[in-house]
């Protein structure tokens, strides 16, 4: 640790994404995570995320996994509803 070194954490506009650490949480989901990594996880399955996971431990994992595809969407619905109305 350098004496004085400080670092400064910008907050940018939405949250910090849990998976990729970026600032760029999709509006109004809860988790905060980004785009990009919304897409990847839409686009794949409890097992691809879930490689060196415990088997024991899989099914939690695997219902987390479809609970937070299933409030991404729903997310993206409601954005997409909002455009609508505009
Ligand atoms: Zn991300």
């Amino acid at each position: 640790m350098v004496d004085g070194l400080k670092i400064e954490v910008c907050r940018a506009d939405g949250q910090k994404c849990p998976r990729c650490w970026m600032y760029a949480g999709i509006p109004e989901n809860p988790h905060g995570i980004c785009d990009r990594c919304a897409k990847t996880m839409l686009d794949s399955t409890p097992e691809d995320f879930a490689k060196n996971i415990d088997p024991e431990k899989f099914e939690a994992f695997r219902v987390a996994f479809v609970d937070l595809q299933r409030e991404i969407k729903a997310c993206y619905a409601a954005q997409a509803e909002k455009y609508m109305r505009r």
